[in-house]
């Protein structure tokens, strides 16, 4: 059992907020998006957690993602489901980087190999904690697979929709884990459709990201793990794999919610959205300077889980860039696969193609002088490597023959 899951620690939840207009919304009760269609956020008093938990009560926890509890939404302690989610290491990558102060956050080594987890344990218990016993998402293959796993550990039923050509083995770990798993002739729009008019006649709850208000709650953990593992002193910059941004918004939040807690200053990281240029929405709409992303069309890329040719929260992965003093940088597949094979063959650690995505967004970002050697930068490795295609290794050796030793 997890020691940070005990019954008496609470919540801070107070209400929740819409993203785009502010209106209020009561806590507690089931929430699609706000009346104004765009994403609704989680607010805590957090007064009232600062005075509860100190940052020198919450070091002397375990670790791992519940030792935020009175940041998280869930209310009731049995409603928790875990399957380990785990602190995520930081590992310098100094060959292939070319900088010492460049660190990946691995996020391949949580349940279901990728940081999907932190999202749908969220929300998974939060569907638990208020009633829902059937979910349908889209996916590009991850999340499927840890909406999957959470959900059949709690007996909710899931229905899955991911593009064809998803990895094959997220579809099958999703089928696996006990979801039903459905391949369609589209993009994850084109599957977040069909979600969304099957919610419309009331066939189950949407879990799409975004669409429901607790996945960026649990994304938010990144924000907060990093305040802690950097001794309470966050980054020179954050380089962040964007498809639909819950990540990089969640630890905008987080941030801004620690500060309220007097737990960290005003620094802020500059915050890079990097998206592959196949598919590249909010690169464009950074560039043109609007508020809003046109639909990316023709979406293509090797990087799986940042193609996503539309965002729901668009105008927020935006406005934290922008905020931040970050850009919204495109990288084409060469250089994201010539990241991932450097990365492996210099510094021993695999990438999948959206933390490839970063690496190659952070080399070509020093090239151009938008970042400096000696800047303290975080690079997320959203999955582990070993869930996508490497390239052949064939070379085989007859025992029977003699062996050329010195050929090895
Ligand atoms: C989902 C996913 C992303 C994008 O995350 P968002 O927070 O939705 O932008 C990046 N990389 C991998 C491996 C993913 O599975």
């Amino acid at each position: 059992m997890d020691a940070n899951l005990t019954a008496d620690r609470p919540t801070f939840v107070t209400h929740l907020e819409c993203s785009l207009t502010g209106e209020r919304y009561e806590a507690d009760t089931l929430h699609g998006l706000s009346r104004a269609g765009r994403p609704l956020l989680v607010r805590y008093d957090l007064a009232a957690a600062a005075a509860s938990l100190s940052r020198d009560a919450l070091e002397a926890r375990a670790t791992d993602l519940w030792r935020w509890r009175e940041l998280l939404p869930v209310r009731d302690t049995a409603d928790v489901v875990s399957l380990g989610e785990i602190e995520t290491p930081l590992i310098p990558i100094p060959r292939s980087s070319g900088s010492p102060n460049v660190l990946v956050k691995d996020e391949g080594r949580l349940p279901t190999g990728s940081f999907k987890a932190r999202g749908l344990v969220m929300a998974v218990a939060m569907a638990k904690e208020l009633g829902v016993t059937r979910i349908a998402m889209p996916t590009n293959g991850n999340a499927g697979a840890a909406l999957a796993a959470y959900a059949t550990r709690v007996g909710i039923e899931t229905i899955v929709f991911c593009p064809a050509d998803t990895p094959e083995i997220n579809v099958r770990e999703i089928a696996v884990q006990g979801a039903r798993v459905w391949r369609v002739n589209g993009l994850i729009d084109d599957c977040g459709a069909i979600v969304g008019k099957g919610a419309a006649e009331g066939r189950w709850f949407d879990l799409s990201t975004l669409k429901e208000p607790y996945r960026i709650e649990g994304k938010k953990t990144m924000g907060l793990e990093l305040a802690a593992q950097f001794g309470w002193e966050l980054p020179d910059a954050i380089f962040y794999p964007t498809g639909g941004g819950t990540g990089l918004i969640g630890m905008w939040k987080a941030f801004d919610e620690l500060e309220a807690m007097g737990w960290i200053g005003a620094k802020r990281p500059r915050m890079y959205a990097v998206q592959a240029s196949g598919c590249a929405p909010i690169v464009r709409a950074f560039e043109e300077g609007v508020e809003h992303a046109e639909r990316w069309e023709d979406a293509h890329t090797v990087a799986a889980g940042i193609r996503v040719p539309r965002a729901v929260g668009d105008f927020l992965i935006l406005r934290a860039v922008r905020e931040s003093g970050g850009k919204a940088l495109g990288v084409g597949d060469p250089a994201i696969l010539k990241a991932v094979s450097d990365c492996a063959t210099k510094d021993g650690l695999l990438l999948c193609p959206e933390g490839g995505a970063t690496l190659a967004a952070y080399r070509e970002a020093l090239n151009t002088g938008e970042v400096d050697e000696d800047e303290r930068v975080v690079l997320f490795n959203c999955a582990t490597g070993l869930k996508y295609p490497m390239p052949p290794a064939d070379q085989a050796l007859d025992r029977h023959a003699p062996i050329d030793f010195d050929s090895l």
